[in-house]
């Protein structure tokens, strides 16, 4: 499984973790990791869906593999504001369950 991304410190840990991670929507798998911020095991990343193009986030090195029920906007779009430099075009304009893209969503 080659992801094509540079990882460091956690690779061993995250590429375990990688090989059993599936998409909790579409249970679509593997899954494209990118990765933020690491020290010792990756701190700030996303884990990307690119069956149906969700996302989800890596805080504080845990990966939240939530259904969209179960997502905060509140939470989730500020942390892809905050990594939009990095974060795949593909997932700040079409990401799901959020986006950055279509401007401001009213419900
Ligand atoms: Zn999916």
């Amino acid at each position: 499984m080659v992801f094509g991304y540079r990882l460091c410190g956690g690779w061993k840990v995250k590429k375990k973790l990688m090989g059993i991670l599936a998409c909790p929507i579409d249970k679509s798998h593997p899954l494209e990791l990118h990765v933020f911020g690491e020290r010792d095991e990756i701190e700030e990343g996303l884990i990307v869906c690119p069956k149906c193009l969700r996302w989800y986030p890596i805080r504080e090195a845990i990966p939240e593999m939530l259904p969209d029920e179960l997502r905060k906007e509140k939470e989730d779009l500020p942390f892809l504001e905050k990594w939009k430099e990095k974060v795949p075009e593909k997932i700040l304009f079409e990401g799901k369950p959020f986006c950055l893209g279509k401007g401001k969503q009213s419900k």
